[in-house]
């Protein structure tokens, strides 16, 4: 998720200094991408390569590197500039006419409906399951509008996994491309974990703010190899292995410097995972049986890089309580996708399922290297604002 780092600081002045005590704001976010000495040997590589776009010696590797992550084959992950583009460009690939709607959970980031803009579709927006916080595959085969819909766009909420080989059901018996926004679910795809790969394209992220970020970065994961070349086709000026522009492409490669940041990260990728883990589990155990549910599936076998817990009340009042005690706090999603001004025209189904998450849903501090003294009061703090003390 894009976030605009300098407002990651709670600023001080809203603690109380009447008290003496001065919190240091904790923010609500810390990416922390590979160090720069890590990254060095290979932009030496890149120095004496001289190739610096366009499929370099270094994008290939993370490419091969990656899919062996996921359990791909080299060729089913192409590497993009992000994941929004990436998304746009799956649509386009999977023939989805321009016009049409694009069916897509409200409960999501706003790269997903203006990647479908992008695409040309007309966001609809649907509620979501309670359980899951993401599209219900039954809802959706018992749609009646089937007929207008030229793509689903289903998205893995904050990286929680789905059942994609459910989702190539719906696809096959109602005959609508599905794509996956599987931006934070980078964890939950690996090889072997809990979201396994099946025909429905699925496109991760890599920004700063995922839990393998790259700074900026998109790869698109497809079995599918004629759909993959139209991808990778859309992504290249229309370009495959010749200058003839078949379609009519636009630039979404991901920059050879881009994939040296990738292979340090990939290099650091077990001790990463495990910074994850510890601080999600020790979240996880501080707030079992608090009254402050987290996202469905958190402290599961996976991890992601937010941790967003329902407020009992209003969650801008829980954001502000958590203010006043330096702790930042961000309702990642806001009130909902549909609510923001951009898509106030769009088609949409009734959502109260969404509009009750989003009213309550906060998102805490969450990185991969803070402290259990830090999880700890954090902890308290909210648990005692929540309890209204
Ligand atoms: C982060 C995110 C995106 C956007 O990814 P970029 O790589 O920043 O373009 C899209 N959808 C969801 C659900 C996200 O969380």
């Amino acid at each position: 998720m894009p976030l605009d780092t300098t407002r990651f600081s709670t600023p001080v002045a809203a603690c109380t200094p009447a008290s003496g005590f001065l919190a240091p704001g904790i923010p609500v976010a810390r990416p922390r991408l590979p160090a720069a000495e890590a990254i060095l040997p290979y932009l030496q590589e890149i120095d004496a390569n001289r190739w610096y776009a366009n499929h370099g010696l270094l994008w290939l590797r993370l490419q091969s590197r990656l899919a062996a992550h996921w359990g791909l084959a080299a060729e089913e992950v192409a590497l993009t500039a992000n994941a929004t583009l990436a998304l746009a460009l799956a649509l386009r690939a999977s023939g989805a006419a321009p016009g049409r709607k694009c069916l897509m959970p409200a409960w999501t980031f706003v790269a997903t409906a203006g990647a479908a803009r992008e695409a040309g579709l007309v966001p609809h927006f649907a509620d979501v399951d309670p359980a899951s916080w993401a599209l219900d595959p039954e809802a959706v085969e018992a749609r009646t509008d089937l007929d207008e819909i030229g793509a689903i766009l289903v998205v893995a909420p904050f990286g929680r996994p789905l059942d994609l080989v459910r989702w190539d059901v719906v696809s096959a018996r109602t005959g609508i491309p599905v794509i996956v926004d599987a931006a934070a679910a980078f964890d939950a795809l690996r090889a072997g974990g809990p979201m396994a790969v099946g025909r429905a394209p699925v496109i991760v992220s890599l920004h700063a703010t995922k839990s393998f970020g790259i700074g900026e970065g998109g790869a698109v994961l497809s079995r599918d190899s004629a759909w993959m070349e139209r991808l990778r086709r859309l992504c290249n000026f229309g370009f495959l292995g010749s200058r003839q522009a078949v379609l009519a492409g636009t630039n979404a490669k991901m920059s050879e410097y881009a994939a040296a940041i990738g292979l340090a990260a990939l290099d650091a990728w077990p001790g990463t995972r495990e910074g994850w883990l510890a601080v999600t589990r020790h979240y996880a155990a501080a707030l079992a049986g608090a009254p402050l549910p987290s996202s469905p599936g958190f402290g599961e076998d996976w991890v992601s890089a937010t941790l967003s817990v329902l407020w009992p009340d209003d969650a801008s009042e829980g954001v502000a309580a958590l203010a006043r005690v330096g702790i930042g706090a961000l309702r990642w999603w806001g009130d909902g996708c549909h609510s923001n001004p951009a898509y106030a025209g769009s088609p949409r189904d009734p959502l109260p399922v969404t509009e009750r998450i989003a009213r309550c849903a906060i998102g805490l501090p969450f990185w991969r290297d803070m402290t259990a003294t830090q999880v700890d009061y954090i902890c308290g703090e909210a648990l005692r604002a929540a309890r209204g003390g």
